[in-house]
């Protein structure tokens, strides 16, 4: 089925810059912030690393808080400085708001899975080069949002929709 599928979907994918190609889009779940001035997607994250092999360049994603309350994630290549990308927003269940000092209980974020308020955010792009199968990471583009919603529209319209939001 999976085989079936995935031809038909490359011609969603633009082809990268460099010549690889999209194999993933790094989704985390999210609850909403009970601090009723903020509402705010809180990202479940239990820290914020993308690659982090010895030997090799580490990469990790920073989370910037916008006006709008969205988070901007940018992906980094390198040794953090100032940061501890093994910090997420969880511990033991809780769940910290990246735009004002709540956090959230572990019934809290239980509670809003149970009554299926959760959500799900797009944080990065896995790529991986076809030449040399290097996977790579960059940062989501509004291309991707749109056609990752064109890929899901047209796995709906064939009713396979189950395969692509299964996380
Ligand atoms: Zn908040």
């Amino acid at each position: 089925m999976l085989e079936q599928v995935r031809p038909e979907l490359q011609r969603f994918y633009p082809p990268e810059p460099d010549g690889g190609s999209v194999v993933a889009y790094l989704w985390a779940k999210t609850v909403h912030c009970t601090n009723p001035a903020c509402g705010a997607e809180i990202p479940l994250l239990a820290h914020r690393w993308l690659s982090h092999r010895a030997g090799k360049t580490p990469v990790y994603y920073r989370l910037l808080p916008q006006a709008d309350r969205s988070l901007d994630a940018q992906v980094v290549e390198g040794v953090p400085r100032g940061e501890n990308p093994s910090e997420g927003t969880t511990a033991r269940g809780t769940a910290r708001c990246l735009h004002c000092p709540q956090t959230l209980s572990s019934d809290e974020v239980k509670a809003q899975f149970k009554a299926t308020q959760d959500g799900r955010l797009m944080l990065a792009v896995a790529l991986i080069r076809l030449t040399d199968r290097r996977v790579s990471f960059r940062a989501v583009t509004e291309t991707d949002r749109a056609t990752y919603e064109q890929a899901r529209n047209a796995l709906d319209e064939a009713g396979l929709l189950p395969m692509m939001t299964r996380s």
